[in-house]
């Protein structure tokens, strides 16, 4: 341990004096009054620094990525140059075994052989800052800074199960949930990572439909690669995750899908690209020009003409490492549900990446993170007395977002200037308003939480 921190503190040390030395190179030097775009890049590359001044204080960050859609413009700002494009010219976009890896890789940083950002379920990154899921609960301050997708995510059921009107409403299925509880066999589901989007979601439609998440149902935490093969031999009843997992069960006939998180909540709010603070502390205009490729990686993804040479990429080995086959029909928005449902064929109920019906899904809308911290406030997962607004200004950086929007030149139009989308809706009837979360837990009725 005692090695990690010298070693961390002489990393440190040395970036902050090559940082210094750089940027004196910089202002002293021959392309200290030319325009960004005349001046050299590294390894000979073209320089393409476009907008926003000066080149970023490094070319080189890791960033890690679970092989879901919502990681899909993180690979794309890769492959399709947008991060050189940016002056980002030396990115590793690492793939990820499991959430918690993950965790565990940005907790240690790239200077321990970590990650200095990733894709994040929400409101995984508020955890981290507080040390809720980090070992000894070591705090390591975040930013989140850009919304990567929306929708893209489902609820898979084993075949067993099918005829018993599990779908979108589950009200009709509730004496079917009781049964089981009652034969001491519970419907056992699981999501990937506990407290987080995954949870979320499957935990909301339950109790929208009358089934009590901690009482009548079994949530088991089970690793990505394990939700098809645990499905295949029985033990599992269902399950929550992104695209193209939940799809899979039906195209490998081993159940059908419940619900798609669209059905739940039109163009909700998925999953984020954070950082370490101290990593876009130290390197503002780096922190910028990700954001600016990954901005744009998600304005190329979203052109329909564009989706099939995204499955090309994705399906890739060091990639996803799935067939096409597998990978198309969801990113298409083209979904067989199955279990007697109609088929889903729009690609705006599939994963969007910078667009949707109610506006931007790049923005960070502060309204979104606090329904998450809301959310873990309902089940009992952090305090109620916890201040959601403090730790919104402080960990969410819709400021950053908006300043790379404006360097890259994003109309007006696309960068929103208000913090909240307004009231939200799901399917059930029920709104939330961020200005007033505690209207929106009072009208819960399954909660955890005293209100
Ligand atoms: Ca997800």
């Amino acid at each position: 341990m005692s090695k990690v921190s010298r070693r961390r503190f002489l990393y440190t040390a040395s970036a902050t004096a090559a940082g210094a030395i750089a940027l004196k190179g910089c202002t002293a030097g021959p392309n200290a009054n030319q325009s960004p775009a005349a001046s050299p890049q590294a390894g000979g590359a073209p320089a393409v620094n476009v907008g926003g001044g000066e080149g970023p204080e490094t070319t080189t960050v890791r960033i890690g990525y679970i092989p879901i859609f919502e990681s899909t413009p993180l690979i794309i700002a890769q492959e399709k140059g947008f991060f050189a494009k940016y002056g980002m010219t030396d990115v590793s976009v690492v793939k990820q075994a499991a959430w918690g890896a993950l965790r565990d890789n940005l907790v240690i940083g790239s200077q321990g052989g970590g990650i200095d950002g990733a894709q994040f379920q929400m409101p995984m990154p508020y955890l981290i800052h507080e040390g809720k899921i980090t070992t000894a609960n070591q705090k390591i301050p975040m930013y989140v800074l850009l919304q990567t997708s929306t929708q893209g995510n489902g609820i898979a059921i084993a075949g067993k199960h099918a005829g018993k009107n599990i779908h979108l409403d589950l009200t009709r299925a509730k004496p079917y949930f009781d049964q089981l509880k009652a034969a001491g066999t519970p419907f056992t589901a699981a999501y990937t990572f506990p407290a987080v989007n995954q949870e979320l979601w499957i935990r909301y439609w339950l109790a929208a439909g009358g089934i009590d998440p901690d009482e009548d149902v079994k949530l088991i935490a089970v690793p990505p690669p394990q939700t098809v093969a645990n499905m295949k031999t029985g033990t599992m009843d269902g399950f929550s995750t992104g695209d193209p997992w939940p799809y899979r069960i039906v195209q490998e006939n081993i159940g059908f899908m419940a619900a798609l998180t669209a059905q739940m909540w039109p163009d909700h709010p998925e999953e984020y690209f954070g950082m370490r603070a101290d990593w876009a502390d130290q390197h503002p205009k780096a922190t910028k020009a990700l954001l600016k490729g990954i901005m744009e990686a998600q304005q190329w993804c979203d052109q329909p003409e564009n989706r099939t040479e995204v499955i090309q990429i994705l399906s890739g080995r060091q990639y996803f490492n799935l067939s096409e086959e597998i990978l198309t029909p969801p990113m298409k928005g083209e979904y067989n549900l199955g279990d007697g449902q109609p088929a889903i064929n729009d690609i705006k109920m599939g994963p969007l990446f910078w667009k949707d019906a109610k506006g931007s899904v790049s923005y960070p809308y502060k309204s979104h993170d606090t329904w998450f911290l809301t959310e873990n406030i309902r089940w009992g997962m952090l305090p109620p007395e916890t201040d959601v607004k403090a730790l919104v200004d402080t960990v969410n950086r819709e400021d950053i977002w908006k300043e790379a929007a404006k360097e890259a030149g994003i109309p007006d139009a696309d960068i929103p200037t208000e913090t909240t989308r307004g009231v939200e809706r799901f399917f059930d009837g029920i709104t939330f308003d961020a200005n007033d979360p505690m209207a929106y837990l009072r009208s819960l009725k399954i909660k955890k939480v005293n209100v």
